[in-house]
């Protein structure tokens, strides 16, 4: 289960949190800065289900190239090594910058890299993917929806948003920048008694 929503999947977290069976990542914003406050890089599964639960959670403002890292330095890695049967994608619009209740900073060609890149992986590996969308809230829901469809298509998807990103100075970014490198590392480092890869 790989969950790209920007609120961090707590429910199905809940479901499989001692179960090894299924590898459950949320990658997600910050829970310290939204609903509903879990899923840190603390919280990796219970028992016999220790490691096959993974939060990502990416700083607010969190971009494209940052995402990207994310994706190569855990997620694609960890499906590498556990081979799963099946990728059941699911999440909405709402890591889109437009978004009105949520922090990140992708646009929506990011958005649509961000799931082509998932498609893609499943397909080199022969693993069927199921892609659920749902949420976002604000303008450029649709078109976000649209951008993860054509995602899970192997598509791309570029559409000029007529709002402008909010503005981040070079050190904000590279505080940004700073926070994700801090976190993928702590995270590497919490997997590596269960994961070959780390
Ligand atoms: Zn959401």
């Amino acid at each position: 289960m790989l969950d790209t929503d920007a609120h961090q999947g707590n429910g199905t977290m809940d479901i499989f949190y001692g179960d090894p069976r299924v590898l459950f990542i949320s990658i997600h914003q910050d829970p310290h800065t939204l609903y509903p406050g879990v899923g840190f890089v603390s919280e990796t599964g219970s028992g016999a289900g220790e490691g096959f639960t993974v939060n990502i959670p990416m700083p607010m403002l969190a971009d494209g190239p940052l995402y990207e890292r994310a994706m190569s330095e855990i997620v694609h890695p960890l499906i590498d090594e556990f081979r799963p049967g099946a990728i059941i994608r699911n999440g909405g619009s709402d890591p889109l910058y437009t978004d009105t209740l949520t922090n990140l900073g992708l646009d929506i060609d990011q958005l649509s890299g961000l799931i082509r890149s998932v498609a893609e992986h499943a397909r080199r590996n022969g693993v069927p993917l199921v892609d659920l969308f749902l949420s976002g809230y604000g303008p450029y829901v649709s078109e976000g929806w649209l951008a993860i469809v054509r995602g899970a298509l192997g598509e791309t998807m570029r559409l000029e948003i007529p709002e402008r990103r909010r503005y981040v100075s070079p050190e904000q970014y590279a505080n940004i920048e700073q926070s994700t490198r801090i976190m993928l590392d702590e995270l590497k480092r919490r997997l590596a008694p269960r994961w070959r890869i780390f």
